[in-house]
């Protein structure tokens, strides 16, 4: 046994990517995006993970994570994930160091079948071929003809048939432009797409269930984060009442935290993130739970770091392709795949592990450490 590959060595880099125009949410604005990139090593063999988050993420990996995975088995991930949940017991896990094993841990999955020479995906096995995708963005900051070119992007070239769009602007105080900016949407893609909305908790309760009427009557068949899901009851509240899909679980750093969002009755999809859950091997077992209760799950955003585990799982309900993030990932790595006609096909050209490599010199620009 003792010629069982290692963990030898890990790196970070970080990269801080400006958005192409300002964007913002019902909640937040942002002009840059950052990413941190983890890259495990054994041998001459390397795997890299990453999560969108401050550079604080980098430095926990290197104090903390870094010495408690170099030396172990490079084939035993889930027991390397563990390890890591354990050395950060008196820093908190959720947040910063559960977005730093998360990229930790996705190098580790990536690595090991680079190790075996298999697509992620074999490795796993799959429950699919094809993982529906669907098109993610429509900021409040957008102007009318900038939210129309982006959704007749997605929905007239590429053929995607699902788009999301945010609202709540400013906390909830511009509905009216909300409402109007959905009929719009509506407008552009026409009848034969689904169209979903993110509040990203802007809204009270209230104000959610007056909304709820307008945005059935356009469509919207997926309303995420109505409330904040800080707020479980009014969520569960929410869920039972509105006729579309309410829907959450994207700030969940750990498996409990995905347990109660479920068992509270507050969604009818969960979303994780492979990046702030645990990785790969917290994604997955986010998936599990949701089929347990007869919930889709849903990736929230990095779609290339969830591509593989997304064809792995038999209740996947689709990824998002979310605007930000696949400029970003489209730029730093080669090997992003093409969701032409509303899916991808992760593990088809048989490139092993995620399938991505780091194009160094597009990336240098933008590393900032
Ligand atoms: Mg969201």
């Amino acid at each position: 046994m003792s010629d069982l590959p290692a963990i030898d060595a890990l790196d970070t880099a970080v990269y801080t990517v400006p958005t192409d125009t300002p964007e913002a949410d019902g909640t937040l604005a942002w002009d840059r995006t950052t990413l941190v990139l983890v890259t495990a090593r054994s041998g001459h063999t390397t795997g890299l993970g990453y999560t969108y988050a401050p550079a604080a993420t980098a430095h926990l990996v290197q104090e903390l994570l870094t010495g408690t995975v170099t030396g172990r088995p490079a084939l035993d991930v889930p027991r390397a994930n563990e390890e890591m949940l354990r050395a950060v017991r008196n820093a908190g896990l959720p947040g910063v160091a559960a977005q730093a094993i998360s990229a930790v841990d996705i190098a580790l999955w990536d690595l090991k079948s680079r190790l075996l020479g298999l697509p992620l995906v074999h490795l796993l096995g799959a429950a699919r071929d094809a993982v529906p995708v669907y098109g993610s963005g429509g900021f409040t900051t957008y102007d009318a003809e900038r939210q129309d070119r982006q959704l007749r992007h997605w929905t007239h070239e590429s053929g995607i048939p699902r788009v999301k769009i945010k609202i709540g602007e400013s906390w909830g105080r511009r509905t009216e432009r909300d409402l109007a900016r959905v009929d719009r949407a509506r407008a552009t893609i026409g009848d034969g797409a689904e169209l979903y909305v993110d509040a990203n908790g802007a809204y009270t309760g209230g104000q959610a269930r007056r909304l709820a009427g307008p945005l059935a009557d356009a469509g919207v068949t997926w309303f995420e984060e109505p409330v904040s899901c800080d707020h479980l009851t009014i969520l569960a509240d929410l869920r039972h009442r509105l006729p579309m899909d309410v829907t959450a679980g994207e700030y969940g750093y750990t498996l409990p935290y995905f347990a109660q969002l479920i068992t509270a009755g507050a969604v009818d999809c969960l979303q994780a993130d492979a990046t702030r859950c645990g990785g790969i091997t917290g994604w997955l077992r986010a998936a599990a739970l949701a089929h347990a209760h007869g919930i889709d799950i849903s990736g929230h955003c990095a779609p290339s770091a969830h591509a593989h585990a997304a064809a792995a799982v038999p209740g996947l309900r689709h990824l998002e392709w979310f605007h930000d993030h696949v400029r970003i990932e489209r730029l730093l790595f080669d090997g992003v795949l093409d969701p032409g006609g509303g899916s991808i096909t992760p593990g088809a050209d048989g490139a092993p592990g995620l399938g991505l490599t780091l194009a160094e010199e597009r990336a240098e620009p933008y590393r900032v450490e």
